[in-house]
């Protein structure tokens, strides 16, 4: 007899899980050898999943369970519009709630929000967002480019939506349905971050699974320079742009000693003095220091395992951005949150 499309569906996810389990388990431990390699307080999280209490396939404690096999801390499972898997967070280590609704034709992630976000369908997306900040603590545009391949009017459709939100956090990459985030979500994703920056807004770039399916957990995460692994560390780290999107390295970018997310005003003239690191177990292969859109540096990391250097500038009293990547050996990839400067 012909098998039903859900018993197909069914069965290449056992077969990917079968495939990616090795895999999985094999993240885990490098990403254990890179934080040693990176010698800084980050903690990991993962900010977008989904569990049976939606759309998702496993249950939360199985996705938590999963996120400590890959190397993520931290699990906010954001089931569609409703909070109600904080019952199952709340007896789980590593585990917390959030919730994924829309504004204003984005879908709008929330991180432990009050209560559930309730979706208004004539509202603008500024006014979503502003909303959703009201509930909680931190918000971001989920898959906002949506899923590749994309073309330029719908490109120039999210760009004005985007342009309209406030502090806007969001993915620049996205796991679901995905071997890789990054040919999946982030190539216009890191597009569209460069873009809005381009144009003075400002932007928290995150990594996210977005798993409705275990195999996806651990796909991509945000690192997040974070004194402790706690749900209110992380958050707050985040809210200050202390962070990156990754698939799997580490990174760190300082300039005149403040962090990632830190908002510069120089005296004309005077030094900018950029520090950078990348860390990866496996290898890296590049690591590129980007201003206005343009690679200001790059570094061939011939397999290094950790990449340190520095980059001095004069400032020149314009509004610019600096940001870091890198790419790994086996190009899995990694995006900081930028420094910007006359902001
Ligand atoms: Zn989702």
């Amino acid at each position: 007899m012909a098998k039903s499309l859900k018993q197909l569906q069914q069965q290449r996810r056992n077969y990917l899980e079968e495939l990616t389990g090795r895999d999985k388990r094999d993240k885990g431990l490098r990403i254990a050898a890179s934080r040693k390699l990176f010698k800084m307080k980050l903690a990991t999280a993962d900010l977008h999943s989904h569990s049976k209490y939606s759309d998702g396939q496993s249950s939360v404690a199985e996705n938590a369970a999963r996120a400590k096999l890959v190397g993520v801390d931290l699990l906010f499972a954001t089931d569609h519009g409703r909070i109600t898997q904080k019952r199952d967070t709340a007896k789980l280590p590593n585990a917390t709630w959030g919730e994924e609704s829309h504004a204003g034709g984005f879908d709008m992630g929330l991180l432990q929000p009050k209560r559930a976000h309730k979706y208004s369908p004539n509202q603008s997306a500024a006014d979503g967002f502003a909303q959703g900040r009201t509930l909680a603590p931190f918000v971001w545009a989920a898959h906002p480019v949506g899923f590749s391949p994309v073309n330029k009017v719908w490109f120039k459709r999210m760009f004005n939506g985007l342009c309209s939100i406030d502090d806007l956090a969001m993915e620049v990459l996205n796991g679901f349905n995905a071997m890789r985030s990054y040919f999946r979500t982030g190539i216009w994703g890191v597009r569209m971050m460069d873009a809005l920056l381009c144009a003075g807004r400002s932007v928290t770039p995150v990594g996210v699974s977005d798993a409705h399916f275990l195999v996806e957990i651990g796909n991509s995460w945000t690192g997040v320079l974070a004194a402790t692994k706690s749900p209110a560390s992380i958050i707050k780290g985040l809210q200050e742009g202390r962070c990156f999107a990754s698939e799997a390295p580490l990174l760190e970018l300082r300039c005149n000693g403040k962090p990632m997310g830190s908002k510069l005003k120089p005296k004309r003239g005077s030094a900018l003095k950029l520090r950078f690191r990348a860390a990866d177990s496996f290898g890296l292969s590049s690591v590129r220091l980007i201003s206005d859109g343009k690679v200001i540096k790059e570094v061939d990391a011939k397999g290094a395992q950790l990449v340190e250097d520095a980059l001095t500038r004069k400032a020149a009293g314009k509004r610019t951005y600096f940001r870091l990547e890198c790419t790994a050996n086996d190009d899995l990839r990694a995006f900081s949150a930028p420094i910007y400067v006359n902001w």
